[in-house]
C-alpha cells in the first residue's frame, strides 16, 4: 500500500515556536513510584536468590530447593503474586561451547498490558542464572549475589512498584536465565518479543548493578555506567555507505534512550542522587550481556552496570587466596546503591510507558540555507518536539515545538483523501509532519524529534539519520 504524504502540513506548522513550560508534572509522577523502591525488599530477594545454592544453567530443572529450576520458578511465582500476567519463556538448546547436552533454558516473565497501547513495550531485564570459575561447574556453590543478584532483584522490585499503577504502553519484567552460557535467555525474550509482534520501544538489562567498590579500592556510590551501541548492529551492511554519507555513528535508538536516562537522572535531581556515566560503546571491553540480543534483533537496548566493577566477586569459586576473599557474595554488595540504580530504572520504565513511541524522522536540506524535517505521526501524540545539536555534541542542544493538534489531523486525513486520484488505494491513516528550521544548515547538525503526550510525557529522540528510526531496520525497497 502507497502512502500519501502531505506536503502542505509543512506551511501549516512552520508557525513560530511556542515555549513549552517545563514538565513538573511527569518527573512528579515517576518520582513518586521511584521512592516505593525499597533496599530492603531487594536485599531479601537478593537473600532468597543465594539461597538456591547455585543457579547455574546446567544446575538441577526439578530439584525444589536447588539449582535453577527452583530459582526460576520462585522468580515467576513473585511475580505472579502481584497480580500480573507471568510465563515461562523457553527453549531447549544443545551443541554450544557451554551447553554440550539438550538443555531447557527458561525465563521467568511477566506482562503488565498498556490500557492504550499494548504492542508499545518497554522491558527491564536481568539474569538470574549464575556461575563461578568454570564455566561449566553446575554444582559448585555460586550465589551470584551482585552477578547478577542485583539485576534479577531490580527487576522483581520494579515489578512490585510499578504493578500497582496503569499505564498506556506496556511493561515486560524478565529475569532471563542461560546468559553465562552464551546470551541464551536474551536470545529467547528478543525471540518471544518479535513474535508477539512487539514494538520494543527500549530493553533495559541490568547486569552487575549493586556494588560500589572495586579490586583496588576504588569507589564511587555516585555513578552508574549506561552501555549503548553507535551505530545500530542490526542492517549494518545496508546502512554503512548511507551512514557515512548522512551520518548517524552516534545516533542509533541505542544511543538516544542513554541520551533520555542521562537527561532523566537530571530531572530527578536529589530524588535519586544518581548521575549517568554514558559509555559510547555496547558493552564492556569484549564482554557481553543480554542486550546484545535484542540489539541483534533491531531492537533498541542498552546495559546498566555499576560505576566500578570489582573483579574478585564475580564468577570466581568461593575462597580465600593469599589473604584476599574471592566470590560472588551478598557481603560485597551496597543495598543502598541497588536502590538508587532501580530507582532510575523505575522511573524510566513508568516514563516510557506513558510516553507515546518517538517517530521515524527525515532530515533533508542538501546545498540549502534550511532544513526540513518530516517525520510521520504516532498514535498517542498530541504534539512533538524538533531537537538537534552539533555533530561533537554528545546531547541535544536546542529544540523547537511542532504543535499537532486532534483538529489538525483531522484536517489531514481530510486533505489526503480529498487529493487521492480516483481509482488509487491510499492509506491516509499514516500521516507526515513536518517542521521548516529556517537559516539552519542541515550540513553542521543532527537532527531528531520526540513525541509528547497529553499530560506531558515525552519520548526519547530518534534522529534523523539512516538506522535511526526506533523500530527493527528494514532495507528499503526501491520503487
Ligand atoms: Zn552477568
Amino acid at each position: 500500500m502507497r502512502t500519501w504524504v502531505i506536503l502542505p502540513v509543512l506551511l501549516v506548522l512552520a508557525v513560530p515556536a511556542v515555549a513549552v513550560p517545563p514538565m513538573p508534572g511527569p518527573e512528579a509522577k515517576v518520582a513518586e513510584y521511584a521512592r516505593a523502591v525499597d533496599a530492603g525488599s531487594m536485599k531479601a530477594t537478593v537473600e532468597k536468590l543465594v539461597s538456591f545454592g547455585t543457579r547455574h544453567t546446567l544446575s538441577s530443572q526439578t530439584d525444589r530447593k536447588r539449582g535453577i529450576g527452583a530459582a526460576v520458578r520462585w522468580a515467576e511465582a513473585q511475580m505472579k503474586q502481584l497480580g500480573l500476567e507471568t510465563l515461562q519463556t523457553c527453549d531447549t538448546v544443545t551443541k554450544l561451547p557451554r551447553v554440550p547436552t539438550p538443555t531447557k533454558v527458561c525465563n521467568a516473565v511477566a506482562i503488565q498490558r498498556g490500557t492504550e497501547r499494548p504492542d508499545d513495550v518497554v522491558i527491564i531485564q536481568g539474569h538470574i542464572d549464575s556461575r563461578v570459575t568454570d564455566p561449566m561447574n553446575a554444582t559448585s556453590e555460586s550465589p551470584g549475589a551482585n552477578d547478577d543478584g542485583s539485576g534479577t532483584a531490580a527487576v522483581l522490585e520494579a515489578a512490585r512498584v510499578l504493578s500497582k499503577g496503569k499505564f498506556p504502553g506496556t511493561i515486560v519484567y524478565a529475569a532471563l536465565s542461560g546468559e553465562e552460557q552464551g546470551l541464551l535467555g536474551g536470545k529467547i525474550l528478543a525471540d518471544y518479543a518479535e513474535a508477539q509482534g512487539w514494538n520494543v520501544v527500549a530493553n533495559l538489562n541490568n547486569d552487575i548493578v549493586g556494588n560500589s567498590c572495586g579490586s583496588d579500592g576504588t569507589c564511587n556510590d555516585r555513578q552508574v555506567r549506561i552501555f549503548s551501541e553507535g551505530p545500530r548492529w542490526q542492517g549494518h551492511d545496508e546502512l554503512a555507505a548511507q551512514i557515512r554519507s548522512l551520518g548517524g555513528e552516534n545516533d542509533s535508538p541505542s544511543r538516544n534512550i542513554s541520551r533520555f536516562l542521562d537527561t532523566l537522572a537530571e530531572r530527578l535531581g536529589p530524588d535519586l542522587d544518581l548521575d549517568v556515566m554514558q559509555v559510547w560503546r555496547n558493552d564492556r571491553f569484549g564482554r557481553g550481556g543480554d542486550h546484545t540480543e535484542f540489539l541483534n534483533a533491531g531492537f533498541p537496548a542498552v546495559r546498566f552496570s555499576v560505576a566500578v566493577e570489582n573483579y574478585n566477586w564475580q564468577h570466581q569459586d568461593l575462597r580465600v587466596e593469599e589473604g584476599i576473599k574471592y566470590g560472588d557474595k551478598i557481603e560485597n554488595m551496597d543495598f543502598a546503591y541497588l536502590a538508587k540504580v532501580t530507582k532510575l530504572n523505575v522511573a524510566a520504565l513508568a516514563w516510557l510507558a506513558s510516553a507515546p513511541p518517538p517517530p521515524a524522522v527525515k532530515a533533508e536540506g542538501a546545498v540549502s540555507t534550511d532544513t526540513t524535517i518530516s517525520w510521520q505521526s504516532v498514535p498517542g501524540a498530541v504534539s512533538y518536539r524538533v531537537w538537534w545539536r552539533r555533530t561533537d555534541s554528545n546531547q541535544w542542544e536546542k529544540s523547537d515545538v511542532a504543535p499537532f493538534t486532534a483538529e489538525q489531523e483531522e484536517a489531514m486525513v481530510k486533505a489526503c483523501l480529498a487529493v487521492a486520484p480516483p481509482g488509487l488505494v491510499i492509506d491516509c491513516s499514516v500521516r507526515s509532519v513536518g517542521k521548516l528550521l529556517k537559516g539552519v544548515r542541515v550540513d553542521d547538525w543532527v537532527f531528531g524529534v520526540s513525541s509528547v503526550s497529553k499530560d506531558g510525557f515525552e519520548s526519547p529522540v530518534a534522529s534523523g539519520v539512516p538506522g535511526g528510526a526506533f523500530r527493527p531496520y528494514v532495507a528499503s525497497e526501491k520503487d
